[in-house]
């Protein structure tokens, strides 16, 4: 089976040998570079993505979560092309601007105002630097695996041993800075409660990802959530909740609306722009007005709510209040997978834990629960790539690391569910351990 692959990844292989002389590993983001090789893309359509040498593969990375309606849908692809032709940039302000910002807040009741920006580790950076400029204060608190995008405040893991305080997670980042960022773990309330009475006069914000879709999948105890609220009302701290992918996706109210907690200030991205490059930050007007020009803290973006991103946004947000049945069906179809992955697995005697939520699910091989970082570390990472290249020969295409997490479009039909499925029995069967 490895030849075959071999003998029809002449190209993607060809291409990726080049690739790596001018492109650092060969790709624009790291996560895309995999062993022996990356699959090359030649276009994508519905559930399905198509790569150089003729494979088609369902697809469950969906652009990590961008891709919330499946490749070129027509409904985005229709629009679009009307925009390019009245030009892609202005430098001035656009009546849709306007429109997108009034429609977020339709969305989500706690953002009163909001600024576009492109993508999501500038919504983060700025939103971190907003509320530092806000609360006149130094420190922020990050959770364990929890991903913000790459920029050096976030780029930021935990010290060892005793220290509460972060240390860089990347080369490059300043010691100077990442001590600011305090790390907890994810779903500690203990924990997170002890750091933020040590620091409560010096705390600018508390940053969460309400699900944690970075490090796998895994899901809050809402008790957690709670806490974070009544901790950053107890400091004075700014809560951020990043819904860069649970935002649109969990529920049209994000993560907030489905567990019922509300953030002081928002991210928002991927899915909002439904496959185009948008971000978004906002949150209550009190905040939200410190920003320039109306404010102190500074914040700006050549193509921040560029006509084409900004009807993209539009497109989706109309589509999702007008068709609220589209997240029960993916529900569905999610749970329809994980009851067969379980099914599988035990069938097997392999030892996995399956997470899932709404159109979201990732598979762990460990037995016990996935409730933080230090739990995703149990899972054996050789047997996910096992898995992973199995998966990839019964071309479906999930993300190549643990640490990601598969996701469904409203694109995936009941014939893709089958076929998934099938290639999980498949690609289980021949795990060697
Ligand atoms: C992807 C992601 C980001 C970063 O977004 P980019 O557009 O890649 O910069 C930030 N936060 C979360 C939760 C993400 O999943």
């Amino acid at each position: 089976m490895s030849d075959l692959v071999f003998e029809e990844g002449m190209k993607s292989l060809e291409l990726y040998e080049r690739a790596k002389k001018v492109i650092p590993g060969g790709v624009n983001s790291p996560v895309r570079a995999y062993d022996p090789y990356p699959f090359f893309v030649r276009k994508g359509k519905g559930s399905r993505i198509y790569d150089v040498d003729g494979r088609e593969y369902i697809d469950y990375v969906m652009g990590y979560g961008a891709l919330f309606f499946g490749h070129a849908p027509s409904m985005l692809v229709e629009k679009l092309r009307k925009i390019v032709e009245d030009g892609v940039l202005y430098g001035a302000p656009t009546e849709e601007e306007v429109l997108l910002a009034e429609r977020i807040r339709e969305f989500y009741p706690s953002i009163e105002m909001v600024r576009l920006a492109n993508s999501g580790l500038e919504a983060t950076m700025h939103a971190v630097r907003l509320a530092r400029g806000y609360t006149g204060r130094r420190k922020i608190i990050k959770f364990e695996g929890c991903f913000h995008g790459s920029h050096d405040s976030l780029l930021v893991k935990a010290g060892s041993g005793a220290l509460t305080f972060g240390v860089p997670s990347s080369s490059g980042v300043l010691e100077e800075l990442a001590k600011h960022t305090l790390v907890s773990r994810f779903n500690d309330v203990e924990l997170t409660e002890k750091i933020v009475k040590e620091n409560r006069d010096d705390l600018a914000a508390i940053i969460v990802e309400p699900v944690a879709v970075n490090v796998g999948l895994v899901k809050p105890k809402i008790d957690f959530l709670k806490a974070l609220r009544e901790f950053a009302d107890y400091s004075g701290a700014v809560l951020i909740f990043d819904e860069i992918v649970t935002g649109f996706r969990l529920s049209p109210g994000g993560a907030q609306q489905y567990y019922g907690v509300k953030a002081d200030l928002t991210t928002l991205g991927k899915a909002l722009g439904g496959g185009l490059p948008i971000s978004a930050f906002g949150g209550i007007e009190e905040i939200m007005k410190n920003v320039a020009p109306t404010g102190k803290v500074y914040v700006s973006g050549t193509y921040s709510g560029n006509p084409i991103s900004t009807k993209a946004a539009l497109t989706v947000l109309d589509y999702i209040k007008e068709n609220p049945a589209i997240y029960a069906e993916m529900k569905w179809k999610v749970e329809k997978i994980c009851k067969s992955i379980r099914e599988i697995a035990s069938d097997k005697s392999l030892k996995t834990t399956v997470n899932y939520i709404e159109s979201m699910f990732q598979i762990f091989f460990t037995d016990g629960e996935v409730l933080c970082y230090d739990d995703v570390k149990k899972s054996d990472i050789e047997l996910f790539k096992q898995y992973f290249q199995g998966m990839l020969k019964n071309n479906v295409f999930i993300p190549p690391s643990q640490f990601e997490t598969c996701f469904l479009s409203t694109a995936h039909r009941d014939e893709d569910i089958e076929l998934t499925i099938n290639a999980i029995e498949s690609s289980l069967s021949q795990i060697k351990r």
